[in-house]
């Protein structure tokens, strides 16, 4: 796949991203799902009305009637999709900032396209599309309610009595995404008492970056020191992820939480697919229960796919996933969802403390960091070099996507960004200078192979 990378088409709009693109991309996929009717939906971005008026465009054109779901989750968006069964276009670009957007495709079955699905549309990228005749057109409505309809989908979904009973007080930071309008009544309305910072719809994201991570959550961990929380959620742009902070206001690291799901969730004989980012805190609970890891590329359209293809062999697959607070419980859906998510983190905390129930996952320390290029042959330069850096270490290698070293106690991945000039490094192990050492090993060889270019 070209176009569409690991996690949908993305880039900076005016730049890489044009409405004329996405206005192609999505009569492309108009034109493969031959629907009678199609939705397009988007996250909050400045951008997003713009490129959702022309993905709508481009479904009109080639014969869809199109329902105009506004800006909502892209787990309501899949959830609408496999109600209505109707294909949907997403605007949005998730966790990137904000001066970038990008297209997600959910099939009518509410799920991501598969690749297989995307390269069909890749294929009539190039090509000119017929569009419809005038008078077979698609019209546009525009369907409210999509919201209000996912959160009682979720609410229904999880112990709500559970959540309720244990009277959590929860600070919320959606990040002025799309979970803002739905994440804060959701969690009300699992009887918790909810405050929150970073609240209001925003595509200029004013509070904080749309992405996650432990240096934009400031104001979460702070909400939930002042406010003497259970519990502290943030969401990226589009509410498909969910990272905690425990209630002495600490990040949890998102492959502390997901140990923690899984381990709620995996019994003997079950598999989890992960990443090649997989913790090895996965790695000892896969171990411990009998379960088998399976981690394959990085992207969530390749683990939708995986999972796909292991249910149909009639593998039990309870929970898949990365460690960037993208969880999918393929049994409720095959969608990653980030409220949902959060709700059933809340079932574990109303039992015990939510530094208790990541506990027995923490003492690993993860170090990531980037090196960035500016062409194609800084890139190859780059990756040639963390190959040699490979074949002289004595790490066990796993090149499924990258390259990442396994030393027992500890591993470190390099690998290209799918979505960004980048090429990420991450470490981990027990100790905290043991992971910094391998990160700055890789990193060093990276960027000397950059400068020699
Ligand atoms: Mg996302």
């Amino acid at each position: 796949m070209e176009v569409f990378g690991s996690s949908g088409v993305r880039g900076v709009v005016g730049e890489d991203l044009t409405p004329t693109f996405v206005l192609r991309v999505a009569t492309a996929a108009g034109t493969v799902w031959e629907a009678e009717r199609a939705a397009v939906a988007r996250d909050t971005r400045h951008t997003g009305g713009m490129l959702a008026d022309a993905a709508a465009a481009g479904l009109a054109r080639v014969g869809s009637d199109v329902d105009r779901l506004g800006v909502v989750p892209t787990p309501a968006a899949q959830l609408y999709a496999e109600r209505s069964g109707i294909p949907v276009v997403v605007i949005t670009a998730s966790h990137n900032p904000p001066e970038y957007n990008g297209v997600k495709l959910v099939g009518n079955d509410g799920i991501e396209l598969s690749i297989a699905a995307l390269e069909r549309i890749e294929g009539r990228l190039a090509g000119a599309a017929a569009g419809a005749r005038w008078d077979a057109v698609g019209e546009r409505r525009t369907v409210e309610g999509v919201g209000r309809r996912y959160i009682e989908a979720v609410c229904g979904a999880v112990d709500r009595e559970r959540i309720a009973d244990a009277a959590l007080t929860v600070a919320l930071d959606p990040g002025h995404g799309a979970g803002a309008l739905t994440s804060p009544e959701l969690l009300r309305e699992l009887g918790c008492r909810v405050l929150t910072v970073n609240a209001h719809p925003d595509g200029h994201f004013p509070g904080r970056d749309p992405e996650p991570v432990p240096e934009h959550l400031g104001d979460l961990r702070r909400l939930v020191r002042t406010s003497e929380a259970d519990l502290g959620v943030a969401h990226d742009g589009d509410a498909d992820r969910a990272i905690f902070v425990d209630e002495r206001g600490e990040y949890i690291e998102g492959d502390a939480t997901f140990a923690a799901l899984a381990a709620a969730e995996l019994g003997r004989g079950d598999t989890v697919v992960s990443a090649v980012t997989a913790s090895q805190r996965l790695v000892d609970l896969t171990e411990r229960v009998g379960a088998t890891l399976e981690r394959i590329p990085v992207g969530s359209t390749r683990i939708i796919s995986r999972v796909r293809e292991l249910d149909a062999a009639g593998e039990s697959v309870p929970i898949a996933g990365e460690g960037n607070g993208g969880v999918l419980f393929p049994a409720y859906r095959l969608a990653r969802d980030g409220a949902y998510a959060a709700a059933r983190f809340l079932e574990l905390v109303a039992e015990r403390p939510a530094s208790e129930v990541v506990g027995r996952f923490a003492g690993y320390h993860n170090v990531r960091t980037t090196v960035g290029y500016e062409d194609d042959a800084e890139r190859a330069a780059i990756l040639a070099a963390a190959e040699r850096h490979a074949a002289s270490s004595s790490g066990e290698l796993d090149a499924t996507d990258g390259y990442r070293l396994d030393f027992g106690d500890a591993w470190v991945l390099a690998r290209a960004s799918g979505t960004e000039p980048l090429v990420r490094v991450y470490a981990e192990a027990r100790e905290k200078a043991r992971a910094g050492g391998l990160a700055e090993e890789m990193r060093a060889a990276l960027e000397a192979g950059r400068d020699e270019e």
